[in-house]
């Protein structure tokens, strides 16, 4: 039996071939799979349950059809599918998976994180973070017409992007001393996460013994990514 793990597809209406990829995995390997986790940014942005992105709708009913015949789908929040609410997931089926949580894979306990939370050196992003994490912001956002929220989605996606540009690429990977403690806090010595798009299993030494680090892919037109685990271990599968 298999567990999958994927994240940063950052599906939307204007992007159908990897909906299409994604559609593919969940009907040909999620279906039969054991579990499978999102660990964040299903979704390339999020504005509300009460405006769920449009021309996604086949994605929507495919969830909530796997989710009856097959696994259970566990989706994490990423940076930017933070606003997924309780009416999403009632209507997916898919159960909110917290940020972190420790699970048993196989015997081994691993932390599952979205991954932008590692990224201590990025200071902006973690006053994004700390902002729209708090309860009373985001009801403030939920309550302003569905428009005005578009248009400030629409403006942090640009802001996003530039941002991106301008920062040194170290800045905007992991920090290491902030994954030991994450894993010292937690008691593991296994993580998996995504974020960074830097596919990559990276072994190392924490106090004197061996960890790992599992870095998820993100999702393109010509090629998905996914995180296949095992009895005999966990490898990555193109999708
Ligand atoms: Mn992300």
């Amino acid at each position: 039996m298999v567990t999958f793990f994927v994240a940063d597809l950052h599906l939307h209406g204007g992007a159908p071939a990897i909906t299409q990829r994604f559609l593919t995995f969940l009907r040909r390997q999620a279906v039969r799979a054991d579990r499978l986790y999102i660990l964040g940014d299903l979704f390339e942005y999020w504005i509300g349950d009460d405006a769920p992105l449009p021309g996604l709708e086949e994605l929507y009913a495919e969830l909530r059809r796997i989710n009856a015949v097959g696994p259970p789908i566990r989706i994490m929040h990423g940076n930017r599918d933070f606003l997924l609410g309780d009416s999403f997931f009632r209507q997916s089926g898919c159960e909110p998976l917290a940020e972190p949580s420790v699970i048993d894979l196989g015997g081994e306990p691993t932390l599952l994180c979205h991954g932008d939370a590692l990224c201590t050196d990025d200071v902006e992003h973690q006053q994004f973070r700390q902002t729209t994490a708090d309860p009373a912001w985001q009801s403030a956002f939920l309550a302003r017409p569905i428009a005005e929220r578009q248009a400030t989605a629409k403006a942090l996606r640009a802001y996003s992007r530039s941002g991106e540009q301008g920062k040194p690429t170290a800045i905007m990977d992991v920090n290491q001393e902030t994954v030991a403690e994450w894993m010292r806090r937690h008691g593991v010595r296994q993580m998996i996460h995504g974020h960074t798009h830097r596919e990559a299993i990276h072994d190392f030494e924490l106090d004197g013994r061996p960890a790992r680090r599992i870095v998820l892919g993100d999702w393109h037109a010509d090629r998905g990514s996914a995180l296949a685990c095992t009895a005999q271990g966990c490898q990555f599968r193109a999708c």
